[in-house]
């Protein structure tokens, strides 16, 4: 969905969209959209702001990655609130004296005539990922010795000789 600047200035843009997997394209990061993307929310001009945007919302959707650790699948359920503010492109040229130190706020920039939902959901729902992607928390990984995803049970290697002083250790932190 385009929203155009012409027509954010003289009405505010209610938007209520499902977008299914494939349309916004994350394959350059290496992600997946597991199921359809839902946004709702609404988008304006701000009065006397020179075509500032505002776009306030919300959206949810399921993605997943390849697991950091065991290369399996890492999914990740979003249900993040939109708040962004996007200025012309053009004000940059124009005035370059204009500080960005906004603070608390995000300013993005804008080319031209406006700007497009999908592009800003796929910027939000990248910004909304960890930066370490594991399919969960004790996600143990794979074996460095014969490959195997250790999660699916004890490979049986031996690791390292001080394997089994480690093992004393913890059992020493169990009994205090
Ligand atoms: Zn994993
Ligand atoms: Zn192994």
């Amino acid at each position: 969905m385009f929203l155009s600047v012409k027509e954010l200035e003289l009405r505010k843009i209610r938007f209520d969209e499902v977008i299914e997997a494939g349309r916004i394209d994350f394959s350059g990061a290496e992600l997946e959209q597991a199921g359809p993307l839902a946004v709702k929310g609404v988008a304006e001009v701000i009065p006397w702001s020179n075509g500032e945007i505002r776009i306030q919302g919300r959206y949810t959707v399921e993605m997943t990655a390849q697991c950091d650790r065991c290369l399996g699948r890492a999914r990740f359920s979003l249900d993040e609130g939109l708040d962004l503010f996007y200025r012309p492109m053009s004000m940059i040229a124009r005035d370059e004296e204009v500080e960005i130190d906004e603070g608390e706020t995000e300013i993005g920039f804008y080319e031209k005539d406006g700007i497009e939902l999908d592009d800003i959901l796929r910027e939000q729902v990248m910004l909304a990922l960890p930066m370490q992607r594991v399919c969960r928390e004790e996600c143990q990984g794979i074996c460095p010795v014969c490959g195997k995803n250790r999660n699916e049970g004890d490979c049986g290697c031996k690791k390292e000789g001080t394997d089994d002083r480690w093992r004393a250790l913890r059992n020493l932190n169990l009994t205090e």
